[in-house]
């Protein structure tokens, strides 16, 4: 590769950042994972998940991308012509209905407008509707990334707790940004991802069971690799069925004693703080906030007319070395994405805030240039974390 001198900031929804202490801890001399050395990182992992969770679920581990773990989701706890209910507002949603459908289940979707947040009533209304075939899952989505929208998973996990379903919430970008109180809040299953809030590469998922979940799993062998019941047979060594992502685990470890020494609760209120730095600084610009129930994982902005957001996303990356994302599926050109997730403090959204000025400016937007970082600096000069 050329050896060019470019610093480049990573500001977007998955892949972020990663620390360099994890960083460094990935690239130590791999060990064996049949060993005592490995056993006692994992055993560490395994608890300190189960703090980020906020569960006492068991949590199982897959050399995967987030996806994996969502059809290793549906795969296990679904038979063919079950059904469902899945909320669908973005593209990650109908990632649920499109796996689902893809597994022979019948779905019955919830199609939210994109931005918005399915009212938890519409659940309960199909919940209690009396069908002859009960409903055995809901599939959420906790920080739904192609819009930058919470769900309110409190109020489902009240409404699902009632029934006889179980609740299953995509958490892979909104685990570590935004709260997800597994336990208190009745989420049976909650999927995640290594390349989000976590601050590591991609190539590893998380999913916790709920013992409610376990119950309702098929006698038959759903599938191999994924099979859920074999990494539950050898998780109390703790160990794994196969080799696992030895060297991303080992930064797992890593990247959890920074959340924890951290403390969720700042971990939360710091991307709150980001969060709220970039809707005001994207709004002194005269822009707007996609989301009508914003995540504090990303921020979905809309381009101004006349502003292409995918031209905008690519002279931000190309001339000023701001990597952001554009608008997924329908939203493509017209909304654009910057992510304050994981791995962040004040001067990244500083920076994302000052590269989209002068983008804007040189696409012929017409703003007062350091008016968005003026605003964020409001919120940011405050005591925080
Ligand atoms: C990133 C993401 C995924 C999964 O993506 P992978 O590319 O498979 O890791 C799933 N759901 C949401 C909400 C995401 O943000």
């Amino acid at each position: 590769m050329e050896e060019i001198m470019e610093k480049m900031y990573l500001m977007t929804p998955g892949p972020t950042p990663i620390p360099p202490q994890v960083a460094l801890e990935m690239a130590e001399p791999i060990i064996h994972h049949r060993s005592p050395q490995f056993q006692k990182i994992f055993a560490e992992v395994l608890e300190k998940l189960r703090y980020l969770f906020q569960t006492k679920n068991d949590i199982l581990l897959f050399a995967s991308s987030g996806t994996g773990a969502m059809e290793a989701a549906v795969a296990n706890l679904l038979s063919p012509s079950d059904r469902v209910i899945v909320v669908r507002g973005g593209k990650f949603g109908q990632r649920w209905a499109e796996i689902c459908v893809t597994y022979g289940i019948e779905i019955i979707p919830i199609d939210v407008q994109w931005g918005m947040a399915v009212e938890p009533q519409e659940i309960e209304k199909i919940l209690q509707s009396g069908n002859s075939q009960p409903i055995k899952a809901v599939f959420t989505t906790l920080c739904e990334t192609s819009t930058g929208t919470l769900t309110d998973i409190q109020k489902i996990g009240e409404v699902v707790k009632k029934s006889k379903a179980v609740l299953v919430v995509d958490a892979i970008s909104g685990l570590a940004a935004d709260d997800l109180r597994t336990d208190n809040w009745s989420v049976d299953v909650v999927v995640g991802g290594s390349q989000k809030g976590l601050m590591l590469p991609p190539g590893l998922s998380f999913v916790s069971i709920s013992e409610k979940a376990w119950d309702i799993m098929e006698e038959k062998i759903p599938s191999y690799y994924f099979n859920f019941k074999k990494y539950k047979k050898v998780l109390s060594k703790p160990d794994t069925p196969w080799t696992p992502a030895i060297s991303l685990i080992s930064g797992l470890q890593k990247s959890l004693r920074l959340i924890k020494e951290e403390g969720l609760e700042n971990v939360f209120i710091r991307h709150q703080k980001l969060a709220a730095a970039v809707r005001d600084g994207i709004e002194a610009i005269g822009l707007k906030l996609f989301s009508k129930n914003p995540s504090n994982a990303v921020s979905a902005v809309r381009a101004p007319a006349n502003i292409n957001s995918s031209k905008l996303v690519s002279m931000m990356r190309d001339e000023f070395k701001v990597w952001i994302a554009d608008g997924q599926g329908e939203l493509k050109g017209k909304v654009f994405r910057i992510a304050h997730l994981g791995y962040m403090q004040r001067f990244d959204v500083i920076i994302a805030l000052s590269a989209l000025e002068m983008t804007l400016a040189k696409m012929g937007y017409k703003l007062e240039l350091g008016k968005a970082v003026a605003a964020a600096e409001e919120i940011l000069r405050g005591n925080y974390a």
